[in-house]
């Protein structure tokens, strides 16, 4: 689970996230839309500790993120502590920063080498049951600039994955792509929310959004305006923000 309470975010005098309360429940899928420059992929980077929010806590899976304690109480994690929480986040990003020097199976083996330490051999062996799992076992030995730019998301998942995350945040992870690449993305994340795995999605496939996503919380000017069932913010009549956001998506 992942539980904001106040978050608040500036980046000098620039406030870019208000008092953000947002909870994801273990298992479910939140998924966060609202208009370009609304905070978004700030939110999702102060969940993954990406960025340092100004104030207000983030549990993740009960432990809290960054800080512990309150008031006076109030220290940083040590190195070690932070390193735990965060093992619990998966992160994919709109471009997918694959290593072009490395095939899709280095790719994905190379953090489990590096930061777990594991063999070779074990490292490849576990990498190779995640490109399986997004369905790109026969393309192990490929190189990014020989994947489609689906294929080459896939590989990111699957190396976010790999590092066995409980929780998985994207952000607009189809935005880059072809329209016809988008549908196997999609497919791959549908699978992972039908199997429980807690998500936090920033899209503009309002579909998406709609069928999958437990919950879609709406940002609008750093303000979470809501944060409910699909039915709840999709049915009419709207909010005027959001009609006004709908409309220019759809
Ligand atoms: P988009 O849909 O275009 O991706 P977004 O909702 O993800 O937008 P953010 O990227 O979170 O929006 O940005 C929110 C605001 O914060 C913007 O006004 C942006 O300029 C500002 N911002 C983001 N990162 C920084 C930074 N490192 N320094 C200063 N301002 C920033
Ligand atoms: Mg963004």
């Amino acid at each position: 689970a992942i539980v904001a309470t106040h978050v608040s975010k500036q980046f000098g005098d620039t406030v870019v996230l208000r008092d953000i309360n947002m909870e994801v429940e273990r298992g479910k899928v939140s998924c966060l839309i609202g208009p370009s420059g609304s905070g978004k992929s700030t939110l999702l980077r102060c969940i993954a500790f990406l960025e340092q929010a100004t104030s207000g806590t983030i549990l993740v899976e009960g432990q809290p993120l960054g800080f512990v304690g309150d008031g006076k109480d109030r220290r940083r994690q040590s190195p070690a502590e932070l390193r735990k929480v965060r093992s619990k986040i998966g992160m994919v990003f709109q471009q997918f920063n694959l290593w072009p020097h490395m095939t899709a199976l280095g790719n994905v083996s190379a953090a489990l080498r590096r930061v777990r330490g594991m063999s070779r051999s074990e490292a490849e062996d576990r990498a190779m049951r995640q490109l399986d799992h997004v369905g790109l076992k026969e393309r192990a030995g490929h190189y990014p600039s020989q994947l489609s730019g689906g294929q080459q998301q896939r590989v990111a998942i699957a190396r976010a994955l790999a590092l066995d995350p409980t929780i998985m945040l994207f952000d607009e992870p189809t935005s880059a792509l072809d329209p016809e690449l988008t549908g196997e993305v999609l497919s791959v994340m549908r699978e992972l929310a039908a199997e429980g795995m807690t998500m936090v999605v920033v899209t503009h496939e309002i579909g998406f959004a709609a069928s999958v996503g437990h919950k879609v919380a709406f940002l609008d000017g750093g303000k979470l305006l809501f944060h409910d069932t699909p039915e709840a913010v999709f049915q009419k009549p709207r909010e005027p923000r959001l009609e006004q956001f709908l409309d220019t998506y759809l």
